[in-house]
């Protein structure tokens, strides 16, 4: 199952096997990764009908800059991994 969960107050949906938010034009290519999911091409090709039917999303990287952070001092976000400074930074 591919399962994304739509964070409403941040415009985004989180995969949550790996707890990374993607965008929607990015998701492809996420699922794609032979290395993290290997998702074959009918199940991407569904995950993303899917998620082009959900409202409001944020769907572009140029979006990304209007994001609001939250302080520091807030609660982490459950749906999202925590940071690592140990691993590649997302190249999508
Ligand atoms: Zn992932």
């Amino acid at each position: 199952m591919y399962l994304f969960i739509h964070l409403l107050a941040f415009k985004v949906v989180v995969y949550s096997v790996c707890q990374h938010a993607v965008l929607p034009s990015h998701i492809d290519a996420h699922l794609k990764d032979k290395v993290r999911h290997n998702v074959v091409k009918e199940q991407r090709e569904r995950v993303i009908q899917e998620i082009e039917r959900v409202d409001g999303l944020v769907r572009e990287r140029n979006e990304l800059n209007q994001l609001v952070f939250l302080p520091a001092s807030n609660p982490p976000i459950l749906e999202l991994q925590e940071p690592r400074k140990d691993r590649m930074k997302c190249q999508f």
